[in-house]
């Protein structure tokens, strides 16, 4: 058993002990990646306490994520926001990472689902830390293209957040661990930037801000939306467009960006230095704008923290 990191698991609307809450070996998730979920994450503010961010457009992407297939998630989106304040509060939470995931249970082999078969739903909470490590939030990590590319259009849905999708994920993040870097970028099939194995990409060059649009093979982020709001608040212009590999070792400034990773500075791609080889001046006023939300520094003007504790 890993390190057990909180004392209870919401589980089908229930608190159950996390050591209980298990499922079936024959579970059809299991077998078939049969799941679909959410990274969401709750931070400690002065004035508000612990809030969870962005609580609406998570819940309404998992339940978007299921819809795509054709999963009935048999608990109303009120009803899961709810469980994901309640599972924070059980664990005595101050700040927390908190996965929702519906899945299918034991339903018997087969591809064929049953008409109307419903998913079980789990909310786990915990406190975890920088995902790519509180060092590269300052200094940047060292990334690299990867070899594989991300699912083709009409193969493999990359705007639903499910369970399969992440076995792409992890090809591209383990050959990127092999070759000694901290985090792998892949292509799409087109052969441009699509996106990190689970981080949003953007490129800064002479003061203009580039992503990669949502037709790149990308889970259009969260974080992703965050930020492009915060840069456009700031007065910066923001665009959506494809970007070449090239670009990449070009920019001025390369960062990524993800519930987990939160924003993260690019210092180097493919061992070749983004600028300076550092975190550039426009990453650096984005990280502050949205760790603002959290510290207290960045008024809340999109209604996006929802209080935990009253
Ligand atoms: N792309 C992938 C593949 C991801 O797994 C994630 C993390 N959920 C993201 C992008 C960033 O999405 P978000 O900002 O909503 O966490």
């Amino acid at each position: 058993m890993a390190k057990q990191p909180a004392e209870h698991i919401w589980f089908n609307g229930e608190i159950k002990p996390w050591q209980e809450a298990t499922v079936h070996v024959m579970s059809h998730a299991i077998h078939y990646g049969s799941s679909v979920f959410e990274g969401v994450r709750a931070y400690k503010t002065p004035d508000k306490g612990t809030c969870v961010f962005r609580l609406q457009e998570h819940t309404r992407r998992l339940f978007d994520s299921a819809k795509v297939y054709r999963m009935t998630i048999p608990f109303s989106v009120e009803e899961i926001n709810n469980a994901t304040l309640e599972i924070i509060r059980k664990n005595k939470l101050q700040s927390a990472y908190i996965r929702p995931i519906a899945f299918y249970g034991d339903i018997g082999m087969g591809l064929q689902v049953p008409f109307g078969q419903e998913a079980e739903v789990t909310i786990a909470a915990f406190e975890w830390g920088a995902y790519l490590g509180e060092e590269a939030i300052k200094n940047g990590v060292d990334a690299g293209i990867s070899s594989w590319n991300r699912l083709a259009a009409n193969t493999m849905p990359t705007g639903a957040k499910a369970g399969g999708n992440y076995l792409s994920s992890q090809l591209i993040s383990m050959e990127a661990r092999r070759h000694g870097y901290g985090e792998g970028i892949a292509l799409d099939v087109n052969g441009y930037i699509s996106e990190g194995a689970g981080e949003n990409i953007f490129i800064v060059r002479n003061g203009v801000v580039t992503t990669t649009p949502k037709t790149a093979a990308i889970l259009p982020g969260i974080t992703r939306d965050t930020v492009m709001t915060l840069l456009r608040d700031m007065g910066y212009e923001v665009r959506e467009e494809n970007i070449a590999r090239e670009a990449m070792y070009l920019a001025d400034e390369v960062f990524m960006c993800g519930t987990a990773a939160e924003v993260t500075p690019v210092r180097s791609v493919d061992g070749i230095a983004v600028g300076h080889g550092g975190r550039g001046p426009i990453t650096e006023k984005v990280q502050d704008k949205f760790f603002g939300l959290f510290n207290g520094t960045t008024e809340d003007k999109w209604n996006w923290l929802t209080p935990v504790y009253d």
